[in-house]
């Protein structure tokens, strides 16, 4: 007996042992670098944001409100305010709005750098236009922030590369690599005449590029917990996209003599079924990336519950799937966002219908979802088709240790003054998605600081952030080698 109370007491002093010992030998992978301070921001550029703000650039689902006007008044005001970028870089003009910039470098033999932005913006739901603090297109400056639709998403990324460029160029600058800039019209409704014509047009010009950087991660205080210091997270993947139509046939009739089952009730339990199923949990390359980036970095016991990601894995899983965020990071995740079935309430209907839409984790294919799908429901009475054309896998992954995600590394810490860095899994889609083919490195980072009100109500970013943003894009055009 006292044998074997030993041996357990030696079993679990060898196991801590390991798990100590993987903590406090994980590599710190924190650039050091010294941190450059930003200057102060001035008051023009300050003004040309606020401007900016002021273009309603809506994208709608519903072409037939989309309007062109606004894209055009954008685009004159953009001519006037930087001049010198409309002197001597070359601007095409793709699809009609989507802006395409080439600033050439003074070394050809290197691949070029791309930078996106989107010009376009969500609407605002007429529910809510009263509940806005401030005008959403007025650029309205309070409490140290810039309000207004379109702030943080996408046009402080747009006018902060702009504007930086216009510095540089008064200067007589030029960058050792060439430069694009390429700024969609319809990142908001799926990119297909902007971002896709223009990654179309880098193909057929045969152009590959050492780095692709659009909107993605964000530099936050509040966002990762376990942490106390600012994180800068860098987008180095980003989910699929995929909506799925089930539907329900089955002959219907009056109310006032149901069948035991309708094509309503198959519907709705083939719904809670696939709800009640979720996909595996698995950590991906960028989350493991997220996790060996951050883990040194913080306490006890998150440091060894990330050193130990393997050991620990449905502890962390468990932690991760009570948020909606959290459980979006490690599994592909499905809901349900249209139903549709009746037409009178004594008529049982026939038909019955719902659309349930898919953020696709790195490795699940959407063919492998659609099989899961129906396995998971397990009713051949329910027909589960593609919705539409609009799908598209997740994308690669990004290395931590390509040109790309060492130089945008550097920077932000040149950039913000106590910061650390992790790459992630993006979970929301960007207009970058569809540049696979022009570089193996995309990453999706916006150099602002927590921003508010993204695709909501009084959306808003610091005057903080936008002046590190504009400090950010003048460093890496500047470092452009
Ligand atoms: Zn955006």
């Amino acid at each position: 007996m006292k044998k074997l109370i030993l041996l357990v007491l030696a079993s679990l002093l060898i196991f801590i042992g390991i798990i100590s010992f993987k903590t406090i030998t994980a590599p710190h992978l924190q650039i050091k670098i010294k941190h450059n301070p930003a200057p102060l921001l001035s008051d023009n550029a300050l003004h040309h944001f606020q401007e900016a703000i002021s273009f309603p650039t809506i994208s709608y689902n519903d072409t037939l409100q989309w309007k062109a006007e606004p894209f055009i008044q954008f685009r004159q005001f953009l001519e006037k305010t930087y001049p010198l970028v409309h002197q001597k870089l070359n601007r095409e003009i793709v699809s009609n709005y989507t802006l395409l910039y080439k600033w050439q470098g003074k070394d050809t033999t290197l691949a070029p750098f791309i930078l996106m932005a989107h010009q376009d913006v969500v609407p605002i739901e007429t529910a809510t236009q009263n509940q806005w603090t401030c005008q959403p297109f007025a650029g309205t400056i309070k409490d140290g922030y810039i309000w207004g639709r379109g702030t943080t998403d996408d046009k402080i990324n747009l006018i902060s590369i702009l504007e930086s460029t216009e510095k540089l160029l008064s200067e007589n600058f030029q960058p050792t690599r060439t430069v694009y800039f390429v700024f969609g019209h319809d990142e908001e409704i799926g990119g297909k005449q902007g971002a896709v014509k223009v990654a179309a047009l880098f193909k057929q010009r045969k152009i590959k590029a050492d780095l692709v950087m659009d909107e993605g991660g964000i530099v936050t205080k509040e966002k990762v917990p376990g942490i106390n210091k600012a994180v800068a997270l860098i987008g180095t993947a980003e989910k699929g996209y995929m909506s799925l139509l089930f539907s329900v046939n089955k002959k219907g009739g009056h109310s006032s003599q149901p069948d035991k089952e309708t094509a309503i009730d198959i519907l709705t339990k083939a719904l809670v079924r696939l709800r009640e199923n979720p996909f595996e949990a698995k950590f991906v390359e960028a989350t493991q990336d997220f996790m060996r980036y951050l883990g040194p970095e913080m306490n006890f016991p998150n440091n060894m519950a990330f050193a130990n990601a393997g050991l620990f894995k449905s502890l962390i899983d468990k932690n991760y799937s009570k948020t909606g965020t959290g459980n979006a990071m490690i599994r592909t995740t499905a809901v349900p966002t249209i139903i549709n079935a009746g037409i009178k309430d004594n008529v049982i209907p026939t038909l019955a219908t719902a659309v349930v839409n898919f953020r696709l984790l790195p490795g699940d294919s959407s063919a492998h979802i659609i099989s899961k799908v129906n396995e998971i429901i397990n009713d051949k009475r329910v027909i589960v088709s593609k919705f539409d054309d609009n799908i598209s896998e997740a994308s690669r992954t990004t290395s931590v240790k390509s040109i790309a995600f060492t130089r945008v590394d550097s920077l932000i810490k040149k950039s913000y003054a106590h910061v650390v860095s992790a790459p992630f899994l993006l979970i929301g889609a960007t207009d970058s998605r569809h540049f696979a083919d022009v570089s193996e490195n995309i990453l999706k980072f916006s150099p602002m600081l927590d921003p508010i009100g993204f695709h909501g109500i009084d959306e808003r970013v610091s005057l903080e952030s936008f002046r590190h943003s504009l400090w950010f894009f003048e460093q890496f055009l500047r470092s452009c080698h």
